[in-house]
């Protein structure tokens, strides 16, 4: 059975070491997850790596554990990125491709990664693309989630996240059986701050403008496989392993 590292080298860097240690399952994938916000990346990149025996890397979730560190400890670009996240802006590259720098352990994490809000626009792919190369890996395919816009602005605002064990729900299409009640541990659902109409707006404005072209970057490569992301989690993740199987 898959044993989900708690991926302390992602979200803390520095000398923190994953337990469980991650343990190669097959040969190790090395994958792009691609689309708006509120496509489902996170949820999928939950379902692939359990299947994959891969590790989620999400830039997002290394901003969120900073959010809930002691202030006294973020370094000052840590601080500026909150407040980019807060208002749904993008962080600064500079900012993100430190961050990343700083991991590049788990882009060698022998049981292969499932890079979910990473990257975010053009310059950050280029990095990428360096950091892989002094790494000599390279990756083996970029997943692109479509759905309509107005699907995705109905997904994004009925999110609903646990405070504890971060599982994810939605008031509509996954509600928790008590409202406000994560299913899992008992803890307190919540709206993320950049879930909000306000910051729903800026994220896709900031989509468009920035990530989008990321596509046609990936597509120019032959890595990119595009997959609608309609249906549940499982028949996306589905069609996302057959996509990949008939990709390779
Ligand atoms: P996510 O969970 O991927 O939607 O990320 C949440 C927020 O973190 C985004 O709206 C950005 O403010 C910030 N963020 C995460 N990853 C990046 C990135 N690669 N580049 C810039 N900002 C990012």
């Amino acid at each position: 059975m898959y044993n989900k590292p708690d991926r302390k080298a992602w979200l803390k860097a520095g000398t923190a070491h994953c337990e469980p240690p991650p343990v190669a399952q097959h040969p190790p994938r090395r994958l792009v997850l691609l689309g708006a916000p509120g496509v489902g990346k996170g949820t999928q990149a939950e379902l692939l790596c359990a299947r994959l025996g891969a590790c989620h890397l999400s830039t997002g979730d290394i901003f969120r554990a900073a959010k809930a560190m002691d202030p006294a400890e973020r370094t000052p670009a840590l601080t500026a990125a909150l407040d980019y996240m807060r208002r749904g802006d993008l962080v600064p590259d500079e900012t993100v491709l430190a961050l990343v720098a700083e991991r590049v352990g788990c882009l060698r994490c022998e049981s292969g990664f499932l890079l979910d809000g990473f990257p975010r626009t053009v310059a950050q792919a280029e990095a990428l693309e360096r950091l892989l190369a002094g790494e000599q890996l390279r990756l083996d395919a970029v997943l692109s989630y479509e759905l309509p816009l107005e699907k995705v602005v109905a997904r994004l605002s009925g999110r609903r996240t646990c405070a504890q064990c971060k599982a994810v729900f939605h008031v509509e299409s996954r509600p928790s059986r008590v409202a406000g009640v994560c299913d899992h541990c008992g803890g307190k659902l919540y709206q993320r701050e950049d879930d909000r109409p306000e910051s729903i707006r800026v994220r896709m404005e900031a989509y468009e403008r920035s990530t989008a072209p990321l596509a046609d970057f990936y597509r120019r490569q032959n890595l990119l496989v595009s997959i609608s992301a309609e249906g549940t989690p499982e028949e996306i993740c589905r069609r996302s392993l057959e996509a990949l199987h008939a990709a390779a």
